[in-house]
């Protein structure tokens, strides 16, 4: 696993900071002219050939072809014409502040600080892979805020980040902590069990600063003790954590594996499930009828299978994931067949930062076209963390997060996992090929 990090790491050639050594307009806000020999416009599906992109300080002014739309005077030139240009990825479900060589009894001797600082190296592998950004779902110590407000003050690089703080979850349940004997008194931060005590865990996440509330909804493969089709929390408890939730603007992701857990969230009226493996029928008619997202995560349960004995993953949780793995690969066709709102996300941090986008290459072998899984990273993932006019785009007035690859990733989707350039907000962070 430490292998792979290194690997996408060596593979930075360089990293500048823009600021400073761009030209600047009358108003003193860089400009930068993009050329791009092509772009995939995800909207129309088309990729638009000599297309230049003009970016005032964070944001994409004009784009247009580059015949009709003139370098402005003092712009610095990216030339990426001989790449293909794409959004910035999103990736839904990330754990930017867990390290994933420390699963089960080893991620016990993790304090709170050594969480914050797995985070600052977790961000900038995910953001160097081309996502730059992502909906954190479940962090300790309210870790992923800090990790969240250090990026967005210019502290360290990273991905923009929507953050749940902790997990709620009953007492045992797959977001409590049960590997301890009693006389520990172990328990997660988000531990609440009834509606009231769940109202309360809502608000005091909010009061810390969270984006989003993550729940879980049913057992989980990771946890020990839980099983995967179990349902956790009763009707009455999902729908006041919605209630709560909503009530105060944050929406809610439900962690959810099995068949009714995943139907009662979608009942309470959570905004997306997570996993999903064992969805049924019904759950896929309600989940159509209220827009529910559904964030499958089909490439994680190989990086387990094949690597989690040695990160110290339990041999119940291994047992657990070759379970659910086949199950939710083929739920994740089904519901793309019947429309169902599919959103891309990863479950980074079981498996390694940076590898967010082998899980296109899964998409498309069930059942996605290339431009259907890279629309479900960047579009939907925008609207489901409420930027979608910000992010996901390449369009006036959206952010200059762009990537680029050499090649079409509508031929061959494989090509994300090698991504050349990386801009966020109009700054470079990552340059293979700049002629
Ligand atoms: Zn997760």
């Amino acid at each position: 696993m430490r292998t792979s990090t290194r690997v996408l790491g060596t593979v930075v050639v360089w990293v500048i900071s823009t600021l400073g050594v761009v030209a600047e307009d009358s108003d003193s806000e860089p400009v930068t002219y993009v050329l791009a020999g092509a772009l995939l416009d995800v909207e129309s599906g088309k990729t638009l050939r000599d297309q230049a992109i003009i970016i005032v300080g964070d944001r994409i002014s004009e784009i247009g072809p580059s015949s009709d739309l003139t370098r402005p005077r003092h712009a610095t030139l990216i030339d990426l014409s001989s790449l293909t240009v794409l959004p910035g990825l999103i990736d839904a479900h990330t754990h930017l502040n867990s390290n994933p060589n420390l699963h089960g009894y080893r991620a016990l001797e993790v304090s709170a600080p050594r969480t914050a600082i797995y985070g600052v190296v977790g961000a900038e592998a995910t953001l160097m892979a081309g996502f730059t950004s992502v909906r954190d779902v479940g962090a300790e110590h309210y870790a992923d805020i800090a990790l969240r407000d250090a990026i967005e003050a210019g502290e360290i690089i990273g991905p923009r980040m929507k953050v749940s703080g902790p997990p709620l979850g009953m007492t045992g349940g797959h977001c409590d902590s049960n590997l301890l004997p009693p006389r520990f008194e172990q328990r997660s931060e988000g531990v609440a069990d009834g509606p009231w005590a769940v109202r309360a865990k809502v608000r005091e996440n909010i009061k810390y600063g969270v984006d989003l509330i993550k729940f879980c909804a049913t057992g989980g493969v990771l946890s020990k003790g839980t099983e995967v089709g179990a349902v956790q929390y009763t009707l009455e408890e999902m729908t006041a954590l919605v209630d709560e939730a909503h009530a105060h603007g944050r929406k809610v992701a439900a962690h959810a594996h099995g068949t009714e857990g995943i139907k009662r969230a979608i009942r309470a009226g959570v905004d997306s499930v997570e996993h999903v493996s064992l969805i049924d029928k019904e759950g896929l008619r309600l989940a159509r009828q209220a827009g529910t997202a559904l964030v499958m995560d089909i490439y994680v349960d190989d990086y387990i299978i094949a690597q989690g004995e040695l990160a110290g993953i339990l041999p119940e949780s291994l047992e657990k994931s070759r379970q659910v793995a086949t199950n939710m690969r083929e739920n994740l066709q089904r519901a793309h067949e019947a429309g169902a709102n599919v959103v891309f996300g990863t479950d980074s941090g079981v498996y390694p930062h940076g590898n967010n986008a082998i899980q296109f290459s899964y998409m498309v072998r069930f059942g996605m076209s290339p431009l259907e899984a890279i629309r479900s990273s960047t579009l939907k993932a925008a609207a489901l963390l409420d930027m979608d006019a910000d992010i996901g785009s390449i369009a006036p007035g959206y952010f200059a997060d762009l990537i680029a690859v050499d090649g079409n990733p509508l031929e061959d989707v494989t090509l994300l996992q090698d991504v050349r350039v990386v801009m966020k907000g109009g700054r470079v962070i990552k340059a293979l090929e700049l002629r």
